[in-house]
């Protein structure tokens, strides 16, 4: 019987998460769930120096949200914890002690200073840097205060990466690297190698970034005797421009940041996947289940994935679509404009059901709306700036106006009742839809964009329309 499959996310508490991060703990969640297998959160916690307090929970809460769950960790534990690598000095140093025994790991004696004159050197001489080719004679005894450093034993490698195909690379590619640190850390060179091994780890999915240091790990196993996982490097997600990966540097936000802007987690994670992965059709829009379905790991792709938020907005939109309204108002509750308050949940959801189709975010909400909740001054310049409405004078305006009012005080407002009376007005008038419809849109609503006039007026209501109608004719 084949082993369980067991991947990891092993983020480092130093920030919150972009969508690069998250898509990295994405893919190892979907390779365990599609096996029945484990998700293994592990924190790399062994820089001390570039921790963020705070960090662990927002990570939390940002897996929690996507939905995102994980089957040991550190706060939940687990069989082969403890899960936080600063929790875990005494397994690093059993390892370091093994490669110490084997001669396979040696104090390094040099000062950081020292260090850099023979970088310096090196570069000189326009030879690449090898710490091998610098190694100290009679390397001192370790006593914990030195670098502890492995001794490489350079050679050749070919090796298979599941998403990346067949790889090879030259003894040059191998070279003595710090396992443990003066400070008594291990680096993430030597940590995760360890902790793969201890937690059973069958997939390592990580950055395209560690790639090319994967022979110096590879030379690490053989010297710890330890199986070789199987290798995932997962392909960048680039920023807007295509050309860089994302990074916080670069502007990139939180991940509840999209959730503070109204954006569901069930489009967030749609987006995600589809960032270097496709199932090989055309299908764009996947639940949580398809994706347990359909997911491959040969179906991730090579190239970068480029972030575009204009597709994440469109994926959004179209999940707040399917929403029942119902959910999509328990949903947006926290995202309406003070006024709403005023109003009963049985007309914010009219209200809502007109927008719905267009929504892209909750936070647009309050600009889509505000007019139904309160009445705007009348703007002058949103009839005489407007393309149609500007060819008429005000007289003629008013006129028509006047027109309407009469009509609209006819109707019963039911939305079919004013469809009907709206388009008879037109055919008395001769005018427009253009001029007619947008000249009684923008003395009802003193907004330059609403949903259809007769749902909007329905929604409104008698006495409100008719007060902003004349409020207008008032003024022209
Ligand atoms: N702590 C590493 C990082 O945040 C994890 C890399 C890996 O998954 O091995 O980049």
């Amino acid at each position: 019987m084949s082993k369980p499959v067991r991947t990891r996310f092993a983020p480092s508490p130093t920030g919150f998460l972009h969508v690069g991060n998250v898509r990295a703990a994405l893919f190892p969640w979907l390779i365990a769930k599609q096996a029945n297998g484990q998700l293994i959160l592990r924190i790399e916690d062994t820089d001390q120096a570039r921790e963020v307090e705070g960090a662990i929970e927002i990570m939390k809460e940002t897996l929690s949200w996507i939905g995102i769950s994980w089957d040991e960790g550190p706060d939940i534990g687990g069989p082969v914890g403890p899960y936080t690598q600063s929790e875990r000095k005494e397994s690093y140093l059993a390892w370091a002690q093994k490669l110490i025994d084997k001669g396979r790991a040696y104090a390094d004696p040099y000062t950081p200073e020292e260090l850099e004159a023979l970088r310096d050197k090196a570069k000189a001489e326009k030879k690449p840097f090898l710490f091998r080719d610098y190694r100290p004679d009679n390397p001192p005894t370790w006593d914990g205060t030195q670098p502890l450093r492995f001794k490489s034993e350079p050679k050749a490698y070919q090796w298979h990466d599941e998403v990346m195909g067949d790889l090879s690379a030259g003894p040059e590619a191998v070279d003595d690297f710090i396992i443990i640190k003066s400070d008594g850390f291990p680096t993430y060179n030597f940590a995760h190698v360890v902790d793969d091994y201890e937690m059973s780890i069958t997939h390592v999915t990580r950055g395209l970034e560690y790639i090319s240091s994967q022979p110096k790990y590879l030379n690490l196993y053989e010297a710890l005797e330890i199986p070789v996982p199987i290798l995932v490097h997962m392909p960048h997600v680039m920023g807007t421009d295509g050309k860089k990966k994302l990074s916080k540097r670069d502007g990139a936000k939180s991940l509840l940041q999209y959730r503070d802007e109204g954006f569901l987690p069930e489009a967030m994670l749609n987006f995600l996947a589809s960032l270097g992965w496709n199932d090989g059709t055309e299908q764009e829009i996947f639940t949580r289940e398809e994706l347990f379905e359909k997911f491959r790991l040969d179906r991730i792709q090579k190239a970068g994935a480029r972030f575009d938020e204009q597709r994440l907005l469109w994926m959004n939109g179209h999940w707040i679509r399917q929403l029942t309204l119902d959910d999509l108002y328990a949903r947006s509750k926290t995202f309406w404009q003070a006024e709403a308050n005023n109003y009963d949940d049985d007309y914010k959801k009219q209200v809502l059901a007109l927008i719905q189709e267009r929504l892209k975010f909750f936070a647009e909400i309050p600009e889509l709306t505000s007019f139904f909740f309160k009445d705007l001054p009348v703007n002058m310049e949103l009839i005489d700036g407007n393309k149609q409405l500007k060819k008429l004078s005000h007289e003629e305006l008013k006129a028509l106006l006047e027109q309407a009012k009469a009509t609209i005080e006819q109707s019963d407002f039911s939305a079919s009742d004013l469809t009907d009376r709206l388009n008879q007005l037109l055919e008395t008038t001769g005018q427009k839809p253009g001029i007619l419809f947008s000249l009684i849109r923008i003395a009802s609503t003193q907004a330059p964009f609403s949903p259809t006039l007769a749902d909007t007026l329905s929604v409104l209501g008698r006495e409100t329309t008719l007060r902003r109608i004349e409020a207008t004719l008032a003024s022209l």
